[in-house]
């Protein structure tokens, strides 16, 4: 083959690809859903492409023609779009917009690039219009679902609090207040266990949608999560608009809400407010104070509405105080056990003795385990706490034992959180090993609150200490729901009356009668007693006329240190 004859079947060969390509480029424009804009600078011809028609009805036969495409575009965007097909006067290389056709409602893209030749002229431009509608209906669900709700259509938490950063920034300019309102439906749990999650959600959502009537340009609404709804409400002079909104709902929940199997459902909610700049001047403290004093009314009975006040405020910083400082305590050591004795209520002798934590702090002297206790269980330091309760109180135990012949009990307070706890049961009978300590002189005290989240999980582990010997103590019976007939079913051998009972027992004939009964119940059912917070000769002389096995109190024995302990078991 001559070099001649080469150079033209590779010429052949190039331009039947060459036509190939564009035989395919043709086929792809013309089956495309784009529009395309073809211009030429250097011999001023221009094509159009594609699915124009879809996009604007009138035809492009001049470059200028194409300007007319900006008069189809909605108002807002019609800058941008002009700014975008006349790309060249930016000296742009490529320019791309999202915009909306006025007639259509359709979002489209509009992507142009030009070819910019020797010296910096353009000589080729392509304009793309492409339909994206589908695209940016779903970012627009996509915003929707980022700023509400989608079960109430009321805003979310994060957009609840973009607004609410609002109205401060506002407030804070034109020196108003602004009121962060938290409302939560009581008892909503039970709702929810009792007629299902749909009845719960559709309660929720027709709830929701009543509160939304409250919307308005100085009121914010929102749904935070389950039952909890937040309102924020642009000076709200004084009490008076925030009492108007709590009525306006108290009132709604005397009425009940339908569900749509026609059933009636009523309820009942709670509320806490928080106003800045009061409480406070940053947004998520004051919905984190109006959940606090929300919880706090409900705490103190539902159906009811708290402020936030420096009262409250001075409470909440002395608790954060503690908690910050618990950790430290761990560390540091500044724990220390009491034992408080226990007496049998006929002989007089020496029950047992209830281990009490004490925590003696430098600057703020003696902290009450009433009050750090539940800041331990919040911040789960009660899980070591507990862990070196346990540990010091058997270990103090054991020594007594081996030093005097007495034969007494053991009681140690355990939270929930602890119980909780997975490796609770081994950890526990790992030290009693460890220590030597016979099982059944070993005495656990739990509440009736322990139980509440977590019966059966907490009632197992109760049921596997026992197997192994350890006794098991209800804690402050009387104060909680106090149902003797559960009382039954549980693993219990011991029943400590709580100290309210035995202040009140006295009384009068009426909780004469209680007590009595209650004392011959629990008896039948076989479980030892304890009376609490016996301070008084006659409180006694009563407790023992009802046959109350054991008495524990100011009046016998306050909690005492290790040593003073001794001096007992030495008599
Ligand atoms: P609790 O288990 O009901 O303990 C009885 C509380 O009543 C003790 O308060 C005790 O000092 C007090 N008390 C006993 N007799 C009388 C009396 O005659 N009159 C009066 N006014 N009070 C009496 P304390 O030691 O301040 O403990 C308070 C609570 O803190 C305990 O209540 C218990 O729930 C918790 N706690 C204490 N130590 C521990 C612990 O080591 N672990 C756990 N988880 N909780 C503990
Ligand atoms: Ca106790
Ligand atoms: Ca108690």
């Amino acid at each position: 083959m001559n070099e001649m004859q080469y150079q033209v079947d590779l010429m052949n060969a190039m331009n039947e690809k060459l036509q190939n390509e564009q035989k395919m480029m043709k086929m792809i424009i013309e089956t495309s859903t784009s529009a395309f804009v073809y211009y030429s600078y250097d011999r001023d011809e221009i094509h159009v492409m594609g699915d124009w028609e879809s996009y604007f009805d009138f035809t492009v036969r001049r470059i200028g023609d194409l300007q007319r495409a900006v008069d189809y575009v909605d108002e807002a965007y019609q800058d941008e779009f002009s700014g975008c097909i006349n790309l060249e006067r930016r000296g742009l290389e490529r320019a791309v917009t999202t915009v909306k056709l006025a007639g259509s409602g359709k979002w489209v893209e509009c992507e142009a690039s030009i070819v910019y030749g020797a010296g910096g002229k353009p000589s080729d431009k392509v304009v793309r219009f492409k339909d994206v509608t589908v695209v940016n209906d779903k970012n627009e669900e996509l915003k929707y679902m980022a700023y509400y709700d989608g079960m109430t259509g009321l805003y979310n938490r994060n957009y609840f609090i973009s607004r609410l950063t609002g109205f401060i920034n506002k407030a804070r300019e034109e020196q108003r207040e602004v009121a962060v309102m938290f409302v939560d439906i009581d008892d909503f749990r039970n709702i929810n266990d009792g007629m299902g999650l749909i009845i719960g959600d559709e309660l929720m959502m027709n709830f929701g949608q009543f509160l939304a009537e409250f919307s308005a340009d100085n009121v914010i609404v929102s749904h935070f999560t389950g039952d909890m709804y937040c309102l924020a409400i642009y000076d709200p002079r004084g009490q008076s608009d925030i009492e108007y909104v709590y009525n306006m709902i108290r009132n709604r929940t005397r009425q009940p809400f339908m569900t749509s199997d026609g059933r009636e459902i009523n309820i009942k909610v709670t509320a806490g407010v928080a106003r800045y700049p009061d409480a406070s001047e940053n947004v998520l403290e004051l919905i984190n104070y109006a959940e606090i004093v929300m919880l706090r009314a409900k705490h103190n009975g539902k159906d009811s509405i708290q402020y936030f006040d420096s009262e409250l405020l001075a409470e909440f910083m002395g608790n954060l105080n503690i908690e910050n400082k618990l950790r430290d305590a761990l560390y540091d050591m500044r724990f220390e056990m009491y034992f408080q004795p226990q007496y049998q209520a006929s002989t007089g002798s020496l029950r047992g003795v209830e281990a009490l934590i004490r925590w003696q702090d430098p600057e703020e002297g003696m902290i009450s385990p009433a009050q750090f206790i539940p800041l331990a269980e919040k911040n789960g330091t009660i899980v070591p706490i507990g862990q070196w309760v346990i540990e010091d109180s058997i270990r103090t135990y054991m020594q007594w034992r081996a030093e005097y012949d007495r034969d007494f009990i053991l009681s140690i307070n355990i939270s929930a959180i602890q119980y909780k706890r997975d490796d609770f049961v081994r950890k526990l009978i790992d030290t009693i090993e460890k220590y030597g300590m016979n099982p059944t002189d070993l005495e656990l005290e739990i509440t009736e609150t322990a139980l509440i989240d977590n019966y059966n999980d907490v009632t197992d582990k109760m049921k596997v200490l026992r197997d192994y010997g350890v006794r098991i103590s209800m804690d402050d019976f009387g104060t909680g729901y106090s149902s003797l007939s559960y009382l039954k079913s549980l693993p219990i051998d011991t029943l400590k009356i709580d100290k309210t009972f035995v202040d009140t027992m006295l009384q009068d004939e009426n909780s004469n009668i209680i007590m009595e009964s209650i004392m011959g119940m629990v008896k039948r059912l076989g479980l030892e007693t304890v009376a609490e917070g016996v301070e008084k000769p006659e409180q006694l002389e009563y407790l023992k006329s009802i046959h109350c096995d054991n008495i524990q109190g100011f009046l016998t024995g306050k909690p005492q240190r290790e040593e003073d302990i001794e001096s007992i078991l030495k008599a």
